[in-house]
């Protein structure tokens, strides 16, 4: 008998749990957040929770309510004072005192993307266009993955007057197209013969309304253009193109759904001075897909003798080591392959702990540069080093070239016929 009561008591606990979830922990913001993160949660989860993308989904419904619960509270200065003070209890007394009431999710939804608060698949639903847009990355942002932000100025709705465009919240309809936006006009063609013509309404623009003391902020235009910052995940080996999708991000309007916002990622040339904390030799790394290019100098001696080290910086500052033991030859514009130190290959698991990443492999090409001038002392060893070799084996050029010596035999086909 004991047990379904414990369970009783226990579901209780919970459900008092859930009811007083803290508005912080809900957003997923701690208690300094600033209005713009505020914001942020806000249209990152309400999107996430929208019911028109979680259909049948009561769970995600509720949360869609708390969300936009926990906005207005956290919004609006002077509630959010009250809520870090006196918490549930104390919103809650402030409401039954008159202060200002919940408002639909919905509708706060629209304030954020414009639209009857619904996502674009709505019969009669209007859509607004996507935008595209390029951001300039650094080769070892893509190596190394890197979280970062842009920036970009957009048309946004009028957070002062909420996309109305009235200062006092009053919009009326129009009288000269009785809120219709449009007006009939009458062309006579010929004596007696008219024809009807479907006009914007010139009083409101259009609209069917006509606001009389216009917001402040946007000029009765109920939106503005305002610069907005971005949050952008480069995943590590991203290829170069990539598109990151930012849902309903594009051009607000309060007539329209926003459309989305396309992010293309490009490689940007990287300042040695300035983009280069870590002293990487990145700047001049080369990328196609998943390999690395690096162009190396050898001087002469070192190609012909060999016994030479380089360390390579990679672009997370690890070092690759090249050499050659002596007496190892490297020709000249020899492509040697680095396994395994090109790039990172991308994957959508590629941050998780549980996912190992492979590479691409790095090419070197090796470029010799002979000595312009020999000293003179020099210049004459040199010379009798070589008569002293060249008398006692001879050169034979025809040999070193590596050509035949005879005329080339032809393979012999026997006709089948
Ligand atoms: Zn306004
Ligand atoms: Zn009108």
């Amino acid at each position: 008998m004991w047990l379904p009561s414990v369970s009783f008591v226990l579901l209780c606990i919970l459900q008092l749990a859930a009811c007083a979830e803290d508005f912080y922990k809900l957003l997923g913001i701690d208690k300094s957040a600033s209005e713009r993160d505020i914001k942020r949660a806000y249209r990152t989860l309400s999107k996430k929770y929208h019911p028109d993308k979680n259909p049948n989904n009561e769970e995600a419904k509720q949360k869609f309510v708390e969300v936009a619960e926990a906005y207005e509270a956290l919004s609006d200065p002077e509630s959010r004072k009250i809520y870090d003070q006196y918490g549930h209890e104390g919103l809650k007394q402030r409401q039954q005192g008159g202060g200002q009431g919940h408002h639909d999710p919905f509708d706060l939804f629209s304030r954020f993307f414009g639209g009857g608060g619904h996502f674009g698949h709505q019969p009669g639903q209007r859509r607004g266009q996507d935008m595209e847009v390029r951001v300039g990355i650094p080769l070892r942002d893509f190596y190394n993955g890197h979280k970062t932000e842009f920036q970009l100025e957009k048309q946004q709705i009028c957070e002062e007057c909420e996309g109305s465009g009235s200062a006092d919240g009053q919009v009326d309809q129009c009288h000269s197209c009785g809120g219709h936006g449009v007006k009939i006009q009458k062309h006579m063609l010929a004596p007696g013969i008219f024809q009807q013509v479907q006009v914007s309404c010139d009083v409101c623009g259009g609209q069917g309304k006509t606001i009389k003391h216009k917001c402040a902020v946007c000029d009765g235009n109920r939106v503005v253009r305002k610069v907005s910052t971005f949050q952008l995940n480069v995943e590590k080996g991203a290829p170069k193109g990539h598109r990151i999708r930012y849902e309903n991000d594009a051009d607000e309007s309060p007539d329209y759904v926003a459309g989305d916002l396309h992010v293309t990622l490009t490689e940007k040339d990287a300042r040695i001075d300035e983009d280069n904390e870590g002293h990487v030799d990145g700047t001049f790394f080369r990328r196609k897909g998943d390999d690395l290019y690096w162009k190396e100098v050898l001087s002469l001696r070192e190609a012909w003798m060999g016994g030479w080290t380089r360390n390579l910086t990679h672009l997370d500052g690890h070092v690759v080591a090249l050499s050659r033991p002596r007496a190892e030859v490297v020709q000249p514009n020899l492509v040697e392959r680095v396994q395994g130190e090109g790039m990172p290959k991308w994957h959508e698991d590629g941050d998780s702990v549980y996912h190992t990443t492979e590479f691409g492999d790095l090419l070197v090409e090796y470029v010799i540069v002979l000595p312009d001038q020999l000293e003179k002392g020099m210049e004459k060893d040199f010379w009798a080093l070589w008569e002293k070799w060249r008398k006692k084996n001879g050169v034979d050029l025809q040999k070193d070239s590596g050509r035949p010596e005879g005329p080339v035999q032809m393979p012999q086909v026997k006709d089948e016929l």
